[in-house]
């Protein structure tokens, strides 16, 4: 019998063979689309259902991709020729709030967001808040080790799992963590999940650590300043002045002229935006006025014209500028969003470099960094083309150069390829420059332990070792 017999044979409808389906899961939000067409997706409801179509695809030694809401940046979860894209969009169920033990335990395609709704009536969150919260799964945040704005006082993904089930590539349970708040028995293997990309298992449920709401008020600053290096310099001396905000975000002046464009002058938040970068801080917590007042005069000493707002409304106001900057990218054609981090002392030569690069190149490198935590986001913007078709590549050729050297740029830097976005399929060529040949080595023999015949997500992370 055939691999797609024996899915149809054993989980019936669940299994779609739909060519319109099947197109769809050729791609994420990355604008990378795989080639060829999938064998077939399938839809799991449970546990069950997952190890099945592991069971099945071991024996019929078929790819099986991962996939969770499909807003990956890195191509990760796109279904490649022949494989089998296994959904675990539909086990979204939260199992349990333990608001005792700060924790709770979740089925994969639970929406992040949605987790947070649930949580707020207990008076808990769940930390890690990738931009993509109201649209990304906590399985797809946990196989990314996503971060996002709030990551640079709260911590990333990593920082907030606990526990993890997992269907090995040959349909076993594996069960990793604890719930406690401690634990040290053996090798973390919950680390070593988290972030795997689809390589090493099938995230089946979470428990993740939740935490208090945090009391008090939220204090929010916006700061213009002369240009961009001054604005990353401002960063990196709030750290330097031990002041933790629960966010601080810069945009350049590439992305703050588009954002000017998109939302007019003043941004709606009463400040000039100019032509300069952009600064935005949130404090919160008791202490959220008085560090917000340190934060505002370490601005002030670094040349910034400060905006600070104690109230919700003016504070949402400085929030929307940041917001505004994906739309503001996207009214100009697809983009190309980048990731790459940088020690935090280093982020003004970082923008020193895409400044260099984008002028070598000849194409604009709109930037937003998450600069609490020293995390870019170099964006290219690739305008229509009515010529190009379904299923050509969307970056060209000279962009991937470009990207190419900020990459190098980033790494040269002591920085790293991805902060939150994962290595995917994109960024795979790069992954032995930074890891280096006995990290690589050893990375690569992890991957064999757990997956042996190289079903899971191949060409995913790791480029295919040539055969001999
Ligand atoms: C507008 C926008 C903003 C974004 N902002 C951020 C941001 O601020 N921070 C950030 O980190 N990311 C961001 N992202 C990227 C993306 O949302 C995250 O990477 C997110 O964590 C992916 O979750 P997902 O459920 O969509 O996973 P998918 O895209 O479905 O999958 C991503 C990867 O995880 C694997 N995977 C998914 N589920 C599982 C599972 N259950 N078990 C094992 N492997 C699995 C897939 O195989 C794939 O390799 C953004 C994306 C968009 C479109």
């Amino acid at each position: 019998m055939t691999t797609l017999a024996r899915l149809q044979a054993e989980l019936g409808s669940i299994v779609s063979v739909h060519p319109a389906e099947l197109t769809a899961m050729r791609a994420d939000k990355s604008g990378w689309v795989a080639a060829g067409m999938p064998l077939a997706v399938v839809h799991a409801q449970t546990v069950e259902h997952v190890q099945a179509v592991l069971r099945i695809a071991s024996a019929g030694g078929v790819p099986v991709v991962t996939r969770g809401a499909g807003t990956g940046l890195a191509g990760g979860a796109c279904g490649t020729d022949g494989s089998i894209v296994l959904s675990v969009a539909g086990m979204n169920r939260i199992l349990e709030i333990r608001a005792e033990d700060e924790l709770a335990v979740v089925e994969p395609g639970v929406i992040n967001q949605d987790l947070n709704d649930a949580l707020a009536a207990h008076g808990l969150w769940f930390a890690p808040d990738p931009a993509s919260k109201a649209i990304s799964s906590i399985g797809g945040n946990i196989a990314t080790n996503a971060g996002g704005l709030l990551c640079v006082k709260y911590g990333v993904t990593r920082e907030a799992v606990l526990a993890l089930t997992v269907v090995l590539a040959d349909g076993s349970l594996l069960k990793t963590g604890h719930r406690t708040v401690k634990g040290v028995t053996g090798y973390d293997l919950t680390a070593l999940l988290t972030g795997s990309e689809g390589t090493l298992g099938v995230i089946v449920e979470a428990t993740v650590r939740v935490r208090a709401v945090t009391p008090g008020a939220v204090v929010t600053i916006g700061a213009v300043f002369p240009d961009v290096r001054t604005a990353a310099a401002a960063s990196a001396a709030v750290t330097a002045a031990r002041v933790r905000p629960a966010v601080m975000e810069l945009i350049d002046p590439v992305a703050l002229a588009l954002i000017v464009d998109y939302l007019g002058p003043t941004g709606a938040a009463g400040l000039s935006l100019g032509s300069g970068a952009f600064l935005l801080l949130q404090t919160d917590g008791p202490a959220a006025l008085a560090e917000a007042e340190h934060a505002a005069v370490v601005l002030r000493a670094a040349g910034g014209e400060v905006r600070q707002s104690t109230d919700v409304v003016s504070g949402e106001r400085l929030l929307a500028i940041r917001r505004a900057a994906h739309p503001a990218l996207a009214a100009h054609g697809e983009v190309l969003i980048e990731d790459v981090s940088v020690p935090r002392s280093r982020m003004a030569e970082m923008f020193e470099k895409i400044a260099e690069i984008s002028a070598r190149a000849g194409v604009p490198i709109p930037t937003v960094a998450h600069a609490g935590d020293g995390n870019l986001h170099p964006n290219f913007i690739i305008p229509g083309d009515p010529l190009r078709l379904p299923g050509d590549p969307l970056v060209p050729e000279h962009i991937w150069a470009a990207a190419d050297e900020l990459f190098r740029a980033a790494i040269d830097l002591g920085g790293t390829l991805t902060g939150e976005h994962g290595v995917g399929v994109l960024k795979r060529r790069w992954l032995g420059e930074e890891l280096g040949a006995t990290s690589l080595g050893l990375q690569r023999q992890i991957k064999a332990v757990f997956d042996p015949q190289g079903i899971l997500n191949p060409g995913t992370m790791f480029e295919a070792v040539p055969s001999a």
